[in-house]
């Protein structure tokens, strides 16, 4: 990887071997392996045990869990909050756990939306929930950076199943518990309010 970013390097005009460059390929071959390394995770893994049979039928929200991603169009950036809640049925997942799924699946190339589902997908494929859903509002450097949005625009994407999908009494109560202001109106509808990382090269 390092003689790969020694290259790219010099493809952008720069002179690797100048000080300030000699050591940037091992730094960013080191950046890319952890920004990436979602990849080796294996879910049931991180999961360890973590899930409980309960008698409980209220609402779980995780809400404002911090995300890094990258975005696989451009390999920049892309972060925000996640917000996620469940209904459990018979099982529940360690709060702990949560932020630590989002985590394995923001440490690869992404875009959002599938981001968001993989969350969700995840949690239904593991406690079988009466419901689950996950929002994601993000700030994507390559469009904020090249100035394709304003510096401020933010990508909401959603992901309902169950309750959440076939009740709108429940989604509201989620959305009214996260509080997600302004984006509020086009989540409600269930679509991305704007595309995350819209198809340009
Ligand atoms: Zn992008």
């Amino acid at each position: 990887m390092q003689d790969l970013i020694r290259k790219l390097l010099a493809e952008l005009g720069e002179d690797p071997s100048r000080e300030g460059l000699l050591d940037t390929p091992k730094r960013v071959e080191k950046a890319l392996k952890f920004l990436t390394g979602g990849y080796g995770a294996d879910i049931d893994q991180v999961l360890n045990g973590a899930l409980f049979t309960v008698d409980y039928s209220e609402m779980v929200i995780v809400k404002n869990i911090d995300f890094y991603s990258l975005c696989e169009h451009h390999l920049l950036p892309f972060f925000g909050k996640c917000h996620v809640a469940y209904i459990p049925s018979t099982k529940v997942i360690g709060l702990s756990k949560i932020p630590r799924l989002v985590e394995v699946f923001s440490r690869r190339l992404q875009v959002q939306e599938r981001l968001t589902s993989q969350i969700a997908d995840t949690i239904r494929d593991k406690i079988a929930p009466i419901g689950v859903a996950v929002v994601m509002e993000a700030t994507h450097l390559c469009m904020s950076m090249r100035g394709v949005e304003k510096q401020n625009s933010c990508a909401v994407t959603s992901a309902m199943a169950g309750a959440f999908r076939d009740n709108a009494r429940t989604r509201m109560e989620f959305l009214e518990l996260i509080k997600l202001g302004s984006a509020l109106p086009t989540v409600r509808e269930g679509v991305a309010h704007s595309m995350a990382c819209v198809g340009d090269s």
